[in-house]
């Protein structure tokens, strides 16, 4: 027969600590704690499998189920010498909702069950409180109203106001036995007109009316969004817990309480926790009266107090983790209603992981895996100071976390000219969208907003790639750039006035809002160097400029795995030039302007070298399609015009002929490289000269030259060997010796596919998984934000795969290239360097694969190397 229930009590319990699967977390640490010794009342589990079948056969309980039941309601009635719906002495229960991980305030707990009209007049005789009895019972008839019943509280608060009122008093607990009484009248009488039912008086059908709805709402819209939301997958659903009553509410020597062995929010080791006199269940934190300090209890009761915290300390030593747990105190004698692993911030998550390994409690393999890599991103980042007040004038797509307070302005000039100006101006950047030459504005600024895009906008990714805080996509946000103002919310906001974003919650704030600095010191670089121990993944950087290597370093990248030399070309003094480039008709005017280009180059490389002295660095050569640097607007378009001395009908048809229908798809990449091959010319030797230099005056390079958008071997044979001709004839000119390699980006299907006969010319390979989902999914990643959104609600996604690498399907174009290009290459060196490689799910993925290495923005680089780890750790286990 199988077993559905679960008895704890007497000293002994069926259930523990590693059966949440079955008896959900609360009911698995009541068994536990219960066979620890700790005061625990007794009660049974229903095991979650009950929820599964009731959900699975329209509302229908398995046949072994009711006499189960019946047997540990007896057992239970044996231990506590009481009887269920007895007149004279009762035994109370409370039925309480629990799955093996926590939802918070999804499903609701009935207490006092068991009351009714009669018993509560034997609970008053027996206990000698008529008070306590009748608070008892309104507590019950409103808990069941709200939970079972589906009321709205808001109907059983307005009877509770009016009485205080009509009574001339404030709290509830100045409502005398009387009031009581009168309140319970009242209670029923919600249920009467609301429910169309009278409340029910036999106790045995308020249990089975409770437990039913525990285990429906499973199955609610809440819940099930919830488990959604935080991507809780494959539980069988909630156990039901039927515990015996203790009351907090027996007067001024009971009470309840909840508490942390150690502080949530600052992970110090100290007993923090909240408690109230003469209260029961929820109303700590309902907030119906102001809870004291846990520290007040020490004085108030202290004998309770001691036992409290040898408790504290026998349950971190057995789970070996932070507890939250509840109590609650009757008359003077301390009871445990719960204990779970306590919720905590990042910054104490860190703290508490490093203080537990000199504690000895914990070893270090488990302090680095107990950290959650998401949530620690947050620490990497400026925080708003969390005692500060914010009013919310918008939201939109937390697009890059951290907090950003600033002046608005709206042109990438007016921000760029501020910083210069006053280089501790506090700017926010506020556009319709970014475009590549708005880079050197957003760089100057603190945060940027935009009214449209999504999470893999022009403003989202360059945002995050500089570590800056980034709100994209408020689409309520109304700009209008001629009034230099934007309306949000009935507000108007005029350049000059302060601002201040939210980018890990996506939110908008008026006004100034004061921020805390990010450390990558203390505890968070202890648990780094710990996970660089165990990891076995290298983890590199992207980085463009000198500054971005530098913050690359600081954060332990071990080279660069992708210097985007387009960046560059944006600063004022080489856009011409690089206009002039793509101006040209021919050939020669072509290599006259890339002359002028090539010093400019050479100086970022060397910088770049420079830096990371003797780490890997991973060039790529030109990719955007060239129209991305021409002015697209007529005031631009003429200033163009100006400068070059040429007419504006010129930059027009110029303008005309790039255009592309797919410009993604279109004339870039390895194609540009083929189709001027000049470029590809002066870019290797800016390369090549730059490592020569370095390697003259002694600095270690390693120089990869990167090849993107390869298709097909051909492409890769024929510019390979040009790169190999003009960098060994540089090598040759300069008489020094540098290594250098030439690899590809595998971001094309068609090259995972047959990256086989690729590797033959390339020797090492970067995957480019932005385009590879883009091409792999036939999404034009500009475009997503019309139909993501709708993709994710409807679950046709179960998230975005710009975000998150796609496993299942691009992930199997990345094993396949790795596979065949090492058939060919044993030992190729593999990377990846999309937004994915700082996605801690992702990096998992690339440890699996087999990668070398992941390459992600600077600030993302903690947040790799200690999902690397964890990576490696699951690996042994
Ligand atoms: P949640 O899952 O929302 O935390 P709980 O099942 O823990 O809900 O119940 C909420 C509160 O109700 C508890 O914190 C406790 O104070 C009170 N409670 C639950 N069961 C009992 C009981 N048997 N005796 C006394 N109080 C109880
Ligand atoms: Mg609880
Ligand atoms: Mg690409």
């Amino acid at each position: 027969m199988a077993k559905y229930v679960y008895f704890f009590g007497g000293g002994k319990a069926e259930g523990k600590a590693e059966m949440k699967n079955i008896l959900g977390g609360k009911g698995a640490n009541l068994a536990e704690m219960t066979n620890l010794g700790a005061p625990v009342p007794p009660g049974f589990t229903i095991s979650t499998k009950v929820c599964a079948y009731y959900n699975q056969h329209n509302k229908e309980y398995p046949a072994e189920l009711q006499g189960q039941i019946d047997k540990n309601l007896a057992k239970l009635e044996k231990e506590m010498g009481l009887k269920f719906g007895d007149h004279d002495d009762p035994l109370l229960v409370s039925v309480r909702s629990g799955a093996a991980i926590s939802m918070p305030g999804m499903m609701d707990t009935v207490l006092n069950l068991g009351l009714n009209d009669v018993s509560v007049e034997g609970l008053a005789k027996r206990s000698g409180d008529e008070r306590f009895a009748w608070d008892a019972y309104r507590r019950l008839i409103n808990m069941f109203g709200d939970v079972v019943l589906g009321l709205e509280h808001k109907h059983f608060e307005h009877e509770m106001d009016k009485l205080k009122k009509k009574q001339k008093v404030k709290l509830d607990t100045e409502l005398g036995a009387n009031d009581l009484k009168e309140l319970v009248a009242a209670y029923k009488n919600v249920i009467k007109t609301r429910a169309k039912m009278t409340f029910p008086q036999e106790p045995r059908k308020q249990l089975q009316l409770a437990i039913d709805v525990v285990f429906g709402s499973w199955d609610n819209p809440r819940a099930v969004r919830y488990r959604e939301l935080n991507r809780i997958r494959g539980l069988l659903g909630t156990a039901v817990n039927v515990q015996t009553m203790v009351f907090g509410n027996m007067g001024e020597s009971s009470g309840t309480g909840v508490c942390f062995t150690r502080d949530p929010a600052t992970g110090e080791n100290y007993f923090y926790g909240e408690y109230l006199m003469n209260a029961q269940g929820e109303d700590v934190v309902a907030g119906i009266r102001t809870p004291e300090p846990l520290s007040d209890l020490n004085e108030e009761m202290p004998k309770i107090y001691d036992q409290l915290d040898k408790i504290r300390l026998n349950l971190e030593k057995h789970y070996k983790d932070m507890q939250d747990m509840e109590f609650t105190i009757q008359q003077g004698r301390l009871f445990i209603l719960q204990t779970r692993t306590g919720k905590r911030t990042a910054a104490a998550a860190v703290k508490m992981a490093v203080d537990m390994v000199n504690e000895k409690l914990i070893d270090k393999k488990t302090a680095v895996a107990r950290i959650d890599p998401y949530q620690m991103e947050q620490l990497l980042h400026d925080r708003f100071d969390p005692k500060a007040e914010k009013q919310i004038i918008a939201t939109g797509l937390p697009a890059s976390p951290g907090a950003a307070t600033g002046k608005v302005l709206f042109t990438a000039e007016d921000a760029e000219e501020a910083v210069k100006k006053d280089p501790k101006a506090k700017v926010v950047l506020v556009r319709l969208e970014t475009s590549p030459e708005d880079i050197g504005g957003m760089a100057a600024a603190q945060g940027i907003l935009t009214a449209r895009g999504g999470m893999t906008s022009h403003a989202a990714v360059v945002g995050r790639g500089m570590g800056k805080c980034c709100v994209v996509g408020v689409s309520a946000l109304h700009v209008d750039y001629k009034a230099k103002k934007f309306t949000v919310a009935g507000k108007t906001i005029k350049q000059g006035d302060w601002i201040s974003l939210d980018g890990t919650a996506g939110e908008v704030y008026l006004g100034r809002v004061p921020t805390i600095p990010s450390e990558l010191s203390g505890s968070l670089g202890t648990i780094l160097k710990w996970a660089d121990r165990f990891r076995k993944l290298n983890v590199r950087a992207n980085a463009d400029t000198p500054g971005d290597a530098k913050q690359a370093l600081e954060f332990n990248a071990k080279g660069i795995g992708l210097c985007r030399t387009e960046h560059m070309f944006f600063a004022p003094e080489r856009i011409y030039w690089v206009r002039r480039m793509i101006m040209s008709d021919t050939e020669k005017e072509r290599r006259a302007a890339l002359k002028k280009i090539l010093p400019f180059q050479r100086k970022d490389f060397t910088g770049i070298f420079k830096v990371m002295n003797g780490l890997p660095v991973t060039i790529r050569l030109l990719d955007p399609p060239l129209h991305e640097f021409l002015p697209h607007d007529d005031d631009a378009q003429l200033d163009m015009a100006k400068q070059m001395g040429i007419s504006v009908k010129e930059v027009k048809a110029k303008v005309a002929a790039l255009h592309e229908f797919n410009p993604m798809l279109g004339l870039r990449g390895c194609r540009l490289g083929i189709t001027y091959p000049e470029v590809t010319d002066m870019q290797t030797t800016a390369i090549v000269e730059a490592a020569c230099n370095c390697a003259k005056r002694g600095i270690k390079v390693l120089p990869e030259i990167m090849v993107p958008l390869i298709g097909t071997a051909a492409e890769m044979n024929f510019l390979r060997d040009r790169i190999v001709d003009v960098a060994d004839d540089v090598i040759k000119k300069k008489g020094v010796k540098v290594k250098y390699m030439v690899g590809t980006m595998i971001e094309i299907p068609r090259a995972a596919l047959t990256a086989d006969e690729i590797a033959e010319s390339a020797e090492f390979f970067s995957f480019g998984t932005n385009d590879l989902t883009q091409m792999g999914f036939g999404y034009s990643r500009d475009d997503v934000g019309s139909f993501m959104p709708g993709y994710l609600q409807r679950n046709i996604l179960p998230e975005d795969p710009f975000q998150r690498l796609d496993q299942t399907g691009i992930g199997q174009l990345v094993q396949i290239g790795i596979e065949k290009g090492r058939k060919t290459r044993p030992g190729l060196k593999v990377g990846i360097c999309g937004e994915h490689g700082g996605d801690p799910e992702s990096v998992g993925f690339c440890h699996r694969a087999g990668m070398n290495y992941v390459s992600c923005s600077p600030f993302r680089v903690p947040v790799a190397r200690l999902a690397a780890a964890q990576a490696a750790l699951k690996d042994k286990a």
